[in-house]
């Protein structure tokens, strides 16, 4: 139906005979007799000289033929890509009229979300989704290129399966040949590619369809896409590189520049520098470490596990109703409080706590931060986890630039600890699904089963973080039996119910389990960062609102009775709340 396509055309063109199809982006009139249209297709658009006498819409879909000439000296558009040319002699076919599109296409910020998704096909047609929806297949595409270029099979696990622990809770499906049983989707293929590697495959991945009910926010969709990737006899080393490997020629593809190898840093550090487990390293304003200034301090308030602070450069100017708002926040955040420092001119501090601190104390306070006049200090006294905690946000808070700003920071984030707390049974709570192998050195403390000793245990699990996002996880698995039993009890899973819940796992393990590491991260992440999208439903064609609702579907539905009936399930009254 036609020759090229619209945003294509250039001065190269002039003289050559055309044909164009697309919508109508606009109509401008032109004179008594010629109107100006410009055709959209997703290479952009081209401007046409038509007869007055059409009537062509906005959006209506059209076939141009015509010759492209020069725009007269004077109307060329150097803001558009074809704006030296245009579409003259044009003789116009409508292939399908359309109705007033319900917003315009081109104002869509203005536009109510909901609206545009109950409308997404034409949400689609704007640039900014064509851009994105092509950057998408752009990652993919050389993700599958670089994980198959190391040796890597993909291999689809299935959608129906027992509940896999990921730590989310589970959408179930009732079965209706086994009714009163469901099955649950899986949060992520972590089982079935452990059993790949008991099956000899070596190496496995997958773009995989997670599925996790879980409250929505901008890096969280119920679905989501990770690529999944295991291989047997590798260290954690070994894994690291072949997931930069593939990330870095997926950046490569979409941005032309290869990113830097990607820098490390330990678990610990990252929450003592950073007060966080995903960084964002695109700016400093770093936790600075003060406990020992004030190991015999006079002031109550700084007598702590921990005291920590940030400098604020040129944070001086605030108000003192905003610092009494940045106190208000960080409150709610956990902390008792915060003390602010306003740097001087001759970098002495003022402060409402600078009078119950002294002299030695407040000298060395302005030696740690070695501050500018006019920055301000915030400090935070208490357990270490809070401390890192509200400086964590604190620090974004002030800090953090706009997602399209600063470039792609990527960070491997290694040594993560085993267990992330106690709970109030004083049981550990597993930082990642239970099948992560702890640190070697840290096996001894795990047979000693104490609770305080167990925090300390480090597993050979690893982040990748970009930009403060955490893309994605893995770990070295446990193969072993024994380790793999301990775990289990110490998180309170007792042999019956492990073997309820992972038992074809742990049967598949006594038939000779290769050691084996794995990792999966978020394609939607990975692709927003990409498009400098500060949300991931700007990189998924057909999103869920926040609500999890999906208006252009109508998604989530009641079901007829009858289905129901056939699935053995009665609903009960809904609770008012
Ligand atoms: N299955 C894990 C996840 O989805 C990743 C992994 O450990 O490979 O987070």
């Amino acid at each position: 139906m036609r020759t090229d396509y619209c945003g294509q055309l250039g001065p190269a063109d002039v003289g050559r005979a055309v044909a164009v199809c697309g919508w109508v982006a606009r109509r401008r009139e032109h004179g008594e007799h010629l109107a100006f249209v410009d055709l959209r297709d997703h290479t952009g658009v081209v401007q046409c000289v038509v007869d007055g006498a059409h009537d062509l819409r906005s959006e209506y879909v059209v076939r141009v033929t015509g010759l492209v000439r020069s725009r007269p000296e004077g109307t060329e558009n150097p803001n558009l890509a074809t704006g030296a040319i245009e579409i003259g002699d044009c003789r116009v076919e409508v292939l399908s009229p359309a109705e007033p599109p319900p917003f315009p296409l081109d104002e869509r910020g203005e536009v109510d979300e909901v609206l545009r998704l109950r409308h997404r096909y034409l949400d689609l047609r704007t640039d900014r989704m064509q851009r994105n929806l092509r950057i998408r297949a752009r990652v993919n595409s050389a993700l599958r290129r670089a994980m198959e270029r190391q040796g890597f099979v993909e291999i689809e696990t299935p959608m129906l399966i027992a509940s896999t622990p990921e730590g989310a809770r589970d959408f179930v499906v009732p079965s209706r040949l086994s009714p009163g049983h469901f099955y649950a989707l899986p949060q992520s293929p972590q089982l079935f590619k452990q059993l790949c590697m008991v099956g000899g495959v070596d190496r496995y991945y997958q773009i995989a369809r997670c599925l996790r009910d879980e409250d929505l926010r901008a890096d969280r969709q119920f679905e989501f896409m990770q690529l999944d990737a295991e291989a047997s006899f590798v260290s954690q080393e070994e894994v690291l590189e072949f997931i930069s490997e593939a990330v870095s020629d997926a950046v490569e593809a979409v941005t032309g520049t290869r990113p830097a190898p990607f820098p490390r840093i330990t678990w610990r550090e990252a929450m003592e520098r950073f007060g966080s487990d995903k960084p964002d390293v695109r700016f400093g304003m770093e936790l600075i470490e003060l406990t020992e200034i004030f190991a015999g301090t006079a002031f109550n308030a700084f007598r702590a596990d921990c005291v920590k602070g940030i400098r604020v450069e040129g944070g001086a100017s605030r108000t003192r109703k905003q610092l009494d708002e940045l106190t208000e926040q960080a409150k709610r955040w956990g902390a008792k409080g915060l003390a602010w420092m306003k740097v001087e001119d001759d970098r002495s501090l003022t402060s409402p706590v600078a009078k119950f601190l002294s002299e030695a104390e407040l000298h060395a306070l302005v030696e740690r931060f070695g501050p500018s006049p006019g920055d301000l200090l915030l400090l935070v006294a208490d357990e270490r986890a809070t401390v890192r905690h509200v400086l964590g946000l604190l620090r974004l808070e002030l800090g953090r630039p706009p997602v399209d700003e600063g470039g792609l920071n990527f960070l491997w984030v290694v040594d993560f600890p085993l267990f992330e707390g106690l709970d109030d049974n004083g049981r550990p709570i597993p930082a990642h699904h239970p099948f992560t192998m702890p640190h070697p050195d840290d096996l001894a403390l795990l047979d000693e089963g104490d609770p305080a000793r167990l925090l300390a245990v480090r597993s050979q699990a690893y982040d990748l973080v970009l930009n403060g996002w955490e893309l994605g996880s893995g770990s070295v698995r446990i193969h072993r039996a024994d380790v793999q039993r301990t775990v289990f009890s110490l998180l309170g899973i007792d042999d019956a119910e492990a073997s309820r819940r992972f038992g074809f796992l742990l049967d598949a393990f006594r038939f000779g389990a290769p050691p084996h590491a794995g990792f999966a991260f978020g394609i939607d992440r990975l692709v927003a960062l990409l498009a400098g999208e500060e949300n991931i439903r700007e990189v998924i064609a057909f999103p869920k609102t926040q609500s999890g609702a999906d208006p252009l579907t109508g998604a989530p539905s009641a079901i007829d009775p009858a289905q129901l009936e056939e699935l053995g399930l009665r609903l009960l009254p809904r609770k008012v709340t």
